[in-house]
């Protein structure tokens, strides 16, 4: 399911042009457009969930993959050794902007 106003679905469905780092059936990958740290990246599930308080049963697979993602591409990165933040904002009071489900990626401090 695609969310008309949307803005992730948009760069989903390339509605939006954006590099992906990374994209397979579930996900794609994309550096944010306003970094909070040296490496921000942003791990999209395709399916337009709005927020982790949305999630059910149903999503325990996109769940799991979200973090051997993060993994993967913090190691792609250069990053992994060094380290980094996974960030799940949830809804206005905890600075979700866009209501499209995503984990931030954040590292690449010295
Ligand atoms: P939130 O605060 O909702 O957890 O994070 C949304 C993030 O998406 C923000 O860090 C913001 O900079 C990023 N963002 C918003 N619009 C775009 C866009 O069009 N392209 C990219 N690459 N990042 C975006
Ligand atoms: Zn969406």
């Amino acid at each position: 399911m695609s969310d008309n106003d949307c803005i992730f679905c948009k760069i989903v469905n390339r509605e939006i042009p954006t590099e992906f780092i990374f994209e397979d059936d579930d996900f794609v990958v994309f550096r944010d457009i306003k970094p909070h740290a040296p490496v921000h990246i942003l791990i999209v599930p395709r399916r337009h969930i709005r927020s982790i308080n949305d999630i059910t049963q149903d999503d325990k697979d996109i769940m799991s993959k979200f973090f051997f993602l993060a993994k993967k591409i913090a190691e792609q990165e250069g990053i992994a050794r060094s380290g980094y933040k996974l960030l799940f904002n949830v809804e206005k009071g905890g600075d979700q902007f866009v209501f499209h489900l995503h984990l931030h990626l954040l590292g690449g401090w010295k």
